[in-house]
């Protein structure tokens, strides 16, 4: 398995956030996590990108055991983060903020075609690549955020609450990139509390409720499963 998550249990000081998760994913697959406020999502994405270490269990990636390595160890192996909140540096200019994602990046040629990628897949990039980064609207910062995450040309992708304060006809904009990134090879975890969203994307989905998984199946097969329609879809 290209993601297989075990066991896994992880908190804050004595609080237990994560209990004994286990979550697997096939590679160019999009596997999403959907869960109320503080069901523990943040906390699983904490645990893979190595912010936070877990108290017990493993996460291997791609044949490799990651749960003990630090987060830019875990980059280079090939998992970049998409924080919720997309935290661009509002300071600097977009192109600076893609050359941030790829600052591992030895190589001035290698980084040099990476920004031209970044700039052909998302077009509002190049044309606002000068502006700082606090001065594009909500949408764009989340395209600035997800296309800095691609610069380390992660083999997976963890996108954190993409969709959060954003219009509608943006969020649809988001969902055709992330199905794009899936289609170019990239794997993708997305954690949402849009589970109309996620559910709708992904190929396989995890509910966790209050630090546990207590449903998973096909996404299209959640979205028929009459209690996430209660408790996540509200009809
Ligand atoms: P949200 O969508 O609101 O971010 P979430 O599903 O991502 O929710 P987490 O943020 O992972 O949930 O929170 C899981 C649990 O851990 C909650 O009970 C939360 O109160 C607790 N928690 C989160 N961060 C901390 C922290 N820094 N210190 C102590 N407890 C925390």
């Amino acid at each position: 398995m290209f993601l297989s998550v075990k066991n896994l249990c992880a908190g804050y000081g004595r609080i237990e956030a994560l209990h004994d998760i286990t979550i697997e994913a096939e590679k160019g697959s999009i596997v999403t996590l959907i869960g109320a406020n503080g069901a523990g999502k943040s906390t699983f994405m904490m645990c893979l990108s190595g912010v936070l270490r877990p108290t017990s269990g493993t996460i291997e990636f791609n044949g490799q055991f990651i749960q003990n390595m630090h987060p830019e160890e875990i980059v280079a192996a090939g998992l970049s983060q998409c924080p919720e909140g997309r935290r661009v540096w509002p300071k600097m200019t977009v192109q600076e903020n893609l050359e941030m994602g790829g600052i591992s990046i030895k190589d001035p040629k290698v980084i040099s075609d990476r920004l031209d990628m970044a700039f052909t897949n998302f077009p509002i990039l190049a044309e606002r690549k000068k502006q700082l980064a606090g001065s594009l609207s909500g949408g764009e910062q989340q395209m600035l955020a997800i296309a800095r995450a691609l610069m380390s040309e992660p083999k997976l992708l963890l996108l954190d609450e993409p969709s959060l304060g954003l219009a509608p006809i943006i969020v649809e904009k988001v969902v055709d990139i992330i199905k794009k990134i899936r289609d170019n090879g990239t794997s993708v975890i997305l954690v949402e509390q849009n589970a109309f969203m996620a559910l709708s994307i992904a190929d396989y989905a995890y509910v966790l409720e209050t630090g546990r998984v207590v449903l998973s199946g096909k996404g299209p097969d959640l979205l028929k499963d009459d209690n996430v329609r209660k408790s996540y879809l509200g009809v």
